[in-house]
């Protein structure tokens, strides 16, 4: 039989693995509630259905309340690497090609730059762990953390004037609304 102290430090291996620094931690009660739902006669230690399935879960862990915070702390922390463009150097994140396994790695995905990228770590995961619909699930999210628009594209000169006729400008450059968009 598996014990929550087993799966616990298996889970800590797993995530301690070099190339596995994407994968946020889930709690053990996410796992089991997912299994409940598809595996009824689950007896194996979860060890072993985890091995190949941990991705698998991840996937819809990272959509859910939980999962997404988690990987606000992480992308915080620059876990997902920056861009690699020397002008943008935005926080990336995770992003799969295709939501099934084996198709393709993981890529990061710019939110600034809106482009794909190769990791520069030599992180071998499967992009099916973190899904195509990950970024923009989490950019909806946490719409503060949108980054600005690209360095490149032109931007509205002296916004916080606090003059009170922008409108005319604003509506020629609705770009600058991305930047603007955290209202709490
Ligand atoms: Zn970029």
């Amino acid at each position: 039989m598996s014990s929550p102290q087993n799966n616990s430090s298996w889970i800590s291996w797993f995530l301690g693995i070099k190339g596995n620094e994407y994968l946020c931690r889930m709690p053990i009660d996410f796992i089991q509630e997912t299994f409940k739902m598809g595996l009824e006669y689950f007896t194996e230690t979860l060890q072993v259905i985890l091995n190949p399935g941990y991705g698998m879960i991840h996937a819809r862990y990272i959509m859910s309340e939980r999962g997404v915070d988690n990987m606000r702390q992480k992308y915080e922390r620059r876990d997902f690497e920056v861009c690699p463009k020397l002008s943008c150097r935005q926080k990336a994140l995770p992003v799969g090609p295709s939501d099934v396994c084996g198709k393709s790695k993981v890529k990061i995905f710019c939110p600034r730059c809106k482009d794909f990228y190769e990791p520069r770590s030599d992180t071998q995961l499967d992009g099916a762990m973190f899904g195509t619909s990950f970024s923009h699930n989490f950019l909806a999210q946490w719409q503060n953390l949108r980054p600005q628009p690209p360095l490149d594209v032109p931007r509205l000169a002296n916004a916080n004037t606090g003059s009170n006729d922008v409108t005319s400008t604003t509506e020629s450059r609705n770009i600058i609304t991305i930047g603007n968009a955290q209202e709490q």
